[in-house]
């Protein structure tokens, strides 16, 4: 008989845990547990990506039907029901969760919808009190919104909350320059809500593409979000109508709604690590190296909980990378370079590779790029402007950077992504013909550089 309960246990039911388990289970053969404090699922499904991205499309109506009378449409754009989507939401969140727990008890896992901690480096301890060995623990465990410690800090909301306000707000700030404060600031305003944002820095959208950002950050500007770089809230007041937020900038405004995105802080607090030898960075992130494994042999670590890239696809190939090395007997490391993002603000932004500053510093390099108002709005009287932009060695001429600011950028990143991951040239991407009309042609007709750097 076994000492073990199981071969594997997994801490949390996200993108990384749910993909680990099953396939260590159902392909592996291994007899796997996981537990979960909350939702099956986890970020992506229940609080990120998936409700997120629905209320991208939410927003995006009144522009269409704007575009729609442009073209001869006879529709007018009525009230937002703000309820009857967020009711039809959750009903579709209840259906994924479910469609998550299906898929792994399918797959022969145990699931255990409790919080479960560390005790040593092979047994977990359930909230319950029940405790299990384990030959391998995964840990998965993801992140959580972090606000800074301001006074009224717990009159804003975070992303969590989003999903759920029993109203939508009139006013509303954003606090943060990241993609999620960015992308909240778009949905709000495309669904009618006016916008502040606030950032402490110098522009928004820190780590991607200058001149994308400065793309993107113009066209929310155009869009009527005001963004304030350089602000900072410092602290936050309850008034009569609203909550006041006094800024570094020495401005007092009133909102209905606070929400603060200000950075994710990975869930390691109170896991029981300490003690067990497994190694924390300055974030509390587990620090594990290229094969997820931390410091104690017998667990390992994959997804936001290692910071690594804290992306739903990253979480979900490091997951499976995992259970491939140690229980399909296949070794596999998951490559972190060259994944492909979007940010879902409007208009959206897809990159992928290195930004033109970044490539600059690596070596001598060549930028292709353009924009131009696209077919679609620009018959429809709207300024709306798309750009493409190439970052190529001087040497090698393969292309190391592509960022995309344009509808459907998100689309069109990924199939970019591909020839890029496979080490496409500059000539490469000219010999591919055009594919007309499309906003994407002026991937492979862009002919001289703009600039050498
Ligand atoms: P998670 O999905 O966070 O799962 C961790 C799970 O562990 C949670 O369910 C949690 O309840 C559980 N847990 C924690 N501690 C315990 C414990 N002690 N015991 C039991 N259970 C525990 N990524 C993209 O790729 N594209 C996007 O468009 C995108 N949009 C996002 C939008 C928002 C608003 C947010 C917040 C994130 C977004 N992300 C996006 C990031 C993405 O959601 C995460 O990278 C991804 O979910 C990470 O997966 P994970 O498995 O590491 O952790």
């Amino acid at each position: 008989m076994s000492v073990f309960d199981y071969d594997l246990f997994v801490i949390g039911g996200g993108s990384g845990g749910v993909r680990a388990a099953r396939i260590a289970s159902a392909e592996g053969g291994a007899k796997v547990g996981l537990a979960e404090e909350s939702r099956m699922g986890g970020t992506c499904v229940i609080r990120g990506c998936v409700p997120k991205k629905l209320m991208v499309f939410a927003s995006a109506f009144p522009d269409a039907i704007s575009n729609a009378r442009a073209y001869g449409w006879d529709v007018t754009l009525g009230g937002f029901d703000w309820p009857r989507f967020r009711t039809t939401l959750e009903t579709d969140l209840d259906r994924l969760e479910a469609a998550y727990r299906n898929t792994l008890t399918t797959a022969g896992v145990t699931i255990h919808d409790s919080r479960a901690v560390l005790v040593d480096a092979h047994t977990v301890k359930l909230a319950s009190g029940e405790v299990f060995r384990a030959k391998h623990i995964l840990v998965a465990t993801g992140g959580r919104p972090f606000v800074p410690d301001i006074p009224g800090a717990d009159l804003a909301v975070t992303s969590n909350e989003m999903f759920h306000l029993p109203v939508l707000p009139k006013r509303a700030l954003v606090v943060g320059g990241g993609y999620i404060a960015s992308e909240f600031a778009c949905i709000l305003n495309g669904l009618g809500v006016e916008v502040c944002q606030y950032y402490r820095g110098a522009q928004i959208l820190r780590g991607f593409d200058d001149e994308a950002r400065g793309h993107v950050a113009t066209a929310m500007q155009m869009n009527g979000i005001m963004i304030h770089c350089g602000t900072d809230v410092m602290r936050l007041e309850k008034s009569e109508s609203g909550i006041v937020a006094v800024a570094t900038d020495g401005s007092s405004r009133e909102f209905d709604l606070v929400m603060y995105a200000t950075g994710r802080h990975p869930n390691t607090e109170g896991l029981g690590l300490q003690g067990l030898g497994v190694e924390l960075g300055r974030q509390g992130q587990i620090k594990v190296d290229e094969w997820s494994q931390t410091a104690v042999p017998s667990i390992f670590a994959v997804g936001d909980v290692t910071g690594r890239i804290n992306l739903t696809p990253v979480a979900i190939r490091e997951g499976h990378a995992f259970a491939d090395t140690v229980f399909l007997g296949r070794p596999t490391k998951f490559d972190h370079e060259l994944v492909a993002s979007a940010v879902f603000t409007q208009p959206e932004m897809g990159s992928v590779g290195l930004s033109e500053e970044a490539a600059r510093e690596q070596e001598p390099i060549e930028v292709y790029a353009t924009a131009f108002r696209p077919m679609k709005t620009a018959f429809a009287g709207r300024s709306d402007r798309v750009m493409m932009k190439l970052v190529v060695s001087q040497e090698s001429r393969k292309v190391l950077g592509c960022h995309i600011v344009a509808p459907e950028a998100g689309e069109m990143i990924q199939l970019a992504a591909i020839a890029i991951r496979m080490g496409a040239t500059k000539e490469d991407f000219d010999r591919t013909c055009a594919v007309h009309p499309t906003m994407s042609e002026e991937l492979v007709t862009m002919r001289k550089p703009v600039r050498k750097a």
